[in-house]
């Protein structure tokens, strides 16, 4: 026999409480489906043995802030939009990247959601890196290796490690100088750099 389901009454608080910060977004760590924060939310639905549906935690947390537009798709008949992350990292509800699209703006958004879904993958990966290096106050010596090899311009090199162009310049200059003399060491044998 099924036990019968208690469903949680939500607030912002309750919501917030399921949620971590990273950088300016608010990951959620609950359910999610087709990347999609959700949650169970009790109600009026036409799913038979059921008294609640699943609901987008976007939309709702914009119901419980008082929300027009989250509030209009309540009305019989509406239209449900699609509440989507604007920064691009699919678990993100933090209010300030929420957008409401309309199924048509939807599709639009949706041709380009892989290549974006990529970028701001590489942009969360970065914003992490940020965020640790910030707390560490320096470069570790694996960073420095990877800066020196990567294939970033001095300018590109010295954004993403959040360090001044002259100290990727120095480095690199230092591990080529390496390179040389590992050249001449070993009289003309290739190294891989
Ligand atoms: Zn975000």
């Amino acid at each position: 026999m099924p036990k019968p389901r208690t469903i949680k009454t939500h607030t912002l608080e309750s919501l917030h409480a399921r949620c971590v910060e990273e950088g300016d977004c608010l990951i959620w760590q609950g359910y999610s489906a087709n990347n999609t924060p959700q949650v169970y939310m009790a109600g009026p639905t036409s799913n038979a043995g059921h008294n609640g549906r699943p609901v987008s935690v976007r939309w709702l947390m914009a119901l419980l802030e008082g929300d027009a537009e989250a509030a209009a798709e309540q009305e019989p008949g509406a239209r449900r939009g699609f509440w989507v992350a604007t920064c691009g990292v699919s678990g993100c509800v933090a209010p300030q990247h929420r957008k409401r699209l309309s199924k048509h703006k939807m599709m639009k958004h949706a041709q380009q959601a892989a290549m974006q879904d990529s970028i701001s993958n590489a942009l969360r990966i970065e914003r992490i890196r940020r965020t640790r290096r910030a707390q560490v106050g320096k470069l570790t010596a694996e960073q420095v290796e990877e800066m020196v090899h990567s294939p970033l311009t001095l300018d590109q090199a010295a954004a993403h490690y959040g360090v001044n162009r002259s100290l990727v310049y120095k480095h690199r200059r230092r591990a080529s100088a390496r390179r040389v003399g590992t050249v001449w060491a070993g009289l003309g044998s290739r190294t891989n750099a």
